[in-house]
C-alpha cells in the first residue's frame, strides 16, 4: 500500500498512515463529539463533547495499533519478520512477510490480536468502573473504548479468511486434517461468504433501514463486505502461489533474453535504440557481461527531456548497490518472499557475479499459467 505517511518505528516495526485513514479518524469523531456523547450525555459542555471526542478517536486507533502491534510481535517470536503497520480506512493491516510454516505458529500469530484488543476492552471497562462517580467524561470515554474493543475482538473473529477467526479456523483444520491447501480453501469460502453477507446487509438496511439504522451504515457495511470479499480472494490467489511455486528455482523461471544496455550511452541513445524499438520496459545494464544497475521507464521519465542528450543509464540507473540479486538456483519462493518484502517487481538473476537473466512478477505468474494450461 503506498500512499501513506511513514511515522517512524515501533519495536524496530515501521508505522504508518495511509491517506485514507483520514476519513476514518474524522467520521468517527464527529459521530461521537457530535452524535453519541451529546446524546448519551446531554449535559457537557460543547467543547467538551470535542475534545473528549478526539481523545477518544485517537485513543481508539492506538487500540488498533496495539492490536496489529500484537499480531507482529507473535509472529516476529516465530521467527516471521514484519515489515510495517498501516491504518487506513478499514483499520489497521500489518504486513507480515511470510506465512506461518507451522499451525500453531499461525494459530497464536492470529489469537493475539483480539486476545490484545480483549485485554485493552477489559482495562477501560475497569478503569471506566473505577471513575465512574468521580469523572464522567473520561469514564464515559473508557466505556465507549471497552466496548469499540470487544468489538473488534469479535468482528476479527469472524471465522472468514483473511479475518484472524480465518486464519485460526484454517490453522484449526490444518492441524486437525494437515492438508493446508484444502484448509485454506475452505476458510477462503467462508470468507468470501461473509464478504457477500456482508453486502446483502449492507443493502437491506440502505433500503429497508430496520433499527434506525441510517443508510449511511449501510453503506459502509457494505463496503467492508466488498472489502472482505476482494481481501480473502488475494489471499487464496497468494496462497495458490506459493503452493504451486514450491520446488522451482529461478534458473528455472528466469527470463534469459533481457535486453541489455551499456552503461555509457545517453538516455536520448537509450530511448531511440532499445526502448522504443523492443516496447521493453525494464534494462539490465551491464558492462561486457557484469551487472551494473537496471533501468526502468520510471528512471528514464524522471529525466526531463532537454536532458536526454547528455545524461548517461548509469546516472539515472537503480544501482547494483541498491538491488536485489537472485542466486541461480535460489528457490522461487524465497524470490517471491523477497519481492514483497522489498515492494519490488523484478530481480536480476546472477551466478558468478554474472547477470544471465532477469526474474520478474509477471513472468512467475505467467509460468503457473502456462503449467495451468498445460494440466502440469
Ligand atoms: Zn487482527
Amino acid at each position: 500500500m503506498s500512499n501513506a505517511i511513514n511515522l517512524g518505528k515501533i519495536f524496530g516495526i515501521q508505522f504508518r498512515l495511509h491517506y485514507s485513514w483520514f476519513i476514518i479518524f474524522v467520521l468517527i469523531t464527529v459521530s461521537l463529539s457530535w452524535q453519541y456523547f451529546p446524546i448519551v450525555y446531554p449535559d457537557w459542555s460543547r467543547p467538551i463533547y470535542w475534545v473528549i471526542g478526539v481523545v477518544t478517536s485517537l485513543l481508539f486507533f492506538a487500540s488498533v495499533v496495539a492490536h496489529e502491534l500484537a499480531h507482529s510481535l507473535v509472529a516476529r517470536i516465530n521467527g516471521i519478520p514484519v515489515k510495517s503497520i498501516t491504518l487506513f480506512i478499514f483499520g489497521g493491516i500489518a504486513r507480515i512477510t511470510r506465512e506461518a510454516t507451522r499451525a500453531g505458529a499461525e494459530l497464536k500469530m492470529a489469537a493475539a490480536g483480539p486476545a490484545c484488543s480483549l485485554v485493552i476492552g477489559g482495562l477501560f471497562f475497569l478503569l471506566h468502573i473505577l471513575i465512574r462517580n468521580t469523572n464522567e467524561s473520561i469514564s464515559a470515554m473508557a466505556f465507549w473504548l471497552a466496548y469499540i474493543n470487544v468489538a473488534l475482538a469479535a468482528f476479527n473473529m469472524i471465522p472468514g479468511f483473511p479475518l484472524d477467526g480465518g486464519r485460526v479456523f484454517r490453522s484449526v483444520m490444518w492441524r486437525v486434517s494437515g492438508n493446508y491447501k484444502r484448509s485454506t480453501q475452505i476458510a477462503t469460502w467462508v470468507g468470501q461468504g461473509v464478504g457477500y453477507l456482508f453486502i446483502l446487509g449492507g443493502i437491506l438496511i440502505i433500503f429497508l433501514r430496520p433499527f434506525g439504522l441510517s443508510w449511511f451504515s449501510g453503506l459502509w457495511l457494505a463496503f467492508i463486505g466488498w472489502f472482505l470479499g476482494n481481501a480473502a480472494s488475494a489471499s487464496y490467489r497468494q496462497a495458490q502461489w506459493r503452493e504451486a511455486l514450491q520446488g522451482f528455482t529461478a534458473a528455472q523461471m528466469m527470463n534469459r533474453d533481457c535486453p541489455v544496455v551499456p552503461p555509457n550511452i545517453t538516455v536520448n541513445w537509450l530511448v531511440q535504440g532499445y526502448v522504443l524499438t523492443s516496447g521493453h520496459h525494464f534494462f539490465l545494464v551491464a558492462d561486457e557481461g557484469e551487472l551494473k544497475g537496471v533501468l526502468t521507464l520510471h528512471n528514464i521519465k524522471a529525466v526531463p527531456q532537454q536532458n536526454w542528450d547528455v545524461a548517461q543509464v548509469k546516472e539515472i540507473m537503480t544501482p547494483v548497490e541498491k538491488l536485489k540479486v537472485a542466486h541461480l538456483d535460489q528457490d522461487a519462493l524465497s524470490i517471491l518472499e523477497q519481492m514483497d518484502e522489498n515492494d519490488i517487481n523484478q530481480m536480476p538473476v546472477a551466478s558468478e557475479g554474472r547477470v544471465i537473466g532477469l526474474i520478474s512478477r509477471d513472468s512467475l505468474i505467467r509460468f503457473l499459467r502456462t503449467r495451468s494450461e498445460l494440466g502440469m
